[in-house]
């Protein structure tokens, strides 16, 4: 099953402390929702709000179309997996995940059955009597996902659930939680601070910052087109040209730039400048170039601007030596005006 889950105005205050200012959010059904932030930015707090955890000091939480901002987490129909998973050591990974259903009317086989199909779905069919220190620690992660689904709730909430993995591992669980979303079709909203994680998983990703969201985008609009400097930092490098509004062009230190836009701030990834873009940058010179693999990053000097560095990553098979002179250019351009830069 799965429903939307719409917040509106939410407001929540620890004493006199505002965790959450004002969060508007309206999750559609099915989506896949990723909070993204630094620690203390209040995606905890948020994710407890819609799980029932917390009462909102304002402001109204509604899911599948009711209004469930003062109903308690058990008459939701939500599920919250934490990070450590809470598995119970002294049971078989079947019982585990049979668990949640005791409660809720499924007698003993139709308990076994759905603890099985569930297993199955996880990729871990023939693991089923085993207890969970036989496990690994991305089997026991799969174990408290097919646990959290078998009770079939409308939404799952997820905080940091693949935390504790180291990062190959990690990388490997978002894609089969991705595809095990897609299966279900239930609605997940999963925290987490890792900004590559988001954009891996997330059908849309809310940034948030200082109990506010900055952005609340699919990972492309929140990648490429920002709408805040917080956002655009966070979701990766960026590197930062003052600019001022002129006559077909803006001004710079690097000399004239053909972008549209007031003054303020054009912010550029370092993927978006190279030795053919939408726009010039003027002449550089490299300073430092370090192999990373996919691609070489290269520190460059503007001739017009020795003091400013732009980072960008070339292809491999450019050779260039250090003190190399080329034309730079830059594509997909995001400027923030004077004020919010
Ligand atoms: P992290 O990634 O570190 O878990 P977070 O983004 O999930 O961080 P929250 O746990 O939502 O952040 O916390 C938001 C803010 O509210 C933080 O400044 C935190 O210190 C504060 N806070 C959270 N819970 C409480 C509480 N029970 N009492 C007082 N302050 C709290």
């Amino acid at each position: 099953m799965t429903a939307d889950v719409s917040i509106t105005g939410v407001e929540h205050r620890f004493n006199s402390f505002i965790a959450l200012h004002r969060i508007d959010l309206d999750i559609k059904a099915g989506e896949f929702i990723v909070l993204l932030g630094p620690s203390g930015c209040g995606k905890t707090t948020l994710l407890s709000i819609i799980g029932g955890f917390f009462t909102p000091t304002k402001g109204r939480v509604g899911i599948g179309g009711k209004d469930m901002t003062h109903v308690g987490p058990r008459e939701r129909p939500t599920t919250t997996m934490f990070q450590d998973y809470a598995l119970f050591p002294h049971m078989s990974l079947l019982d585990n995940v049979a668990f949640g259903l005791r409660t809720r009317g499924f007698g003993k086989s139709a308990r076994r059955e759905k603890a099985k199909e569930m297993l199955e779905m996880v990729g871990l069919a023939d693991k089923g009597n085993r207890r969970p220190h036989e496990l690994s620690g991305g089997q026991r992660q799969r174990v408290a996902l097919a646990r959290a689904l078998a009770v079939d709730p409308d939404v799952l909430l997820l905080d940091e659930p693949l935390g504790a993995l180291d990062l190959k591992l990690r990388r490997q669980m978002q894609d089969e939680l991705k595809e095990i979303q897609r299966r279900v079709g239930t609605t997940f909203v999963h925290v987490t601070h890792d900004q590559e994680e988001a954009m891996a998983i997330a059908d849309r990703i809310v940034v948030m910052n200082q109990g506010r969201i900055e952005h609340c985008g699919t990972p492309e609009e929140v990648y490429l087109s920002p709408r805040t400097p917080f956002a655009a930092d966070f979701m990766g490098e960026m590197n930062r040209i003052d600019i001022k509004a002129g006559e077909g062009a803006a001004n710079s230190a690097l000399g004239p730039i053909a972008v549209v836009g007031g003054s303020g701030t054009l912010c550029l990834r370092p993927e978006n400048i190279g030795l053919e873009g939408d726009f010039s940058l003027g002449r550089a010179r490299l300073a430092q170039a370090s192999f990373l693999g996919a691609h070489q990053r290269c520190h460059f000097r503007p001739l017009g601007a020795p003091d400013l560095e732009l980072v960008a990553h070339l292809p491999q098979r450019i050779a260039l030596r250090p003190g190399d002179e080329v034309e730079l250019f830059g594509s997909h351009p995001v400027i923030f005006p004077k004020e919010a830069a």
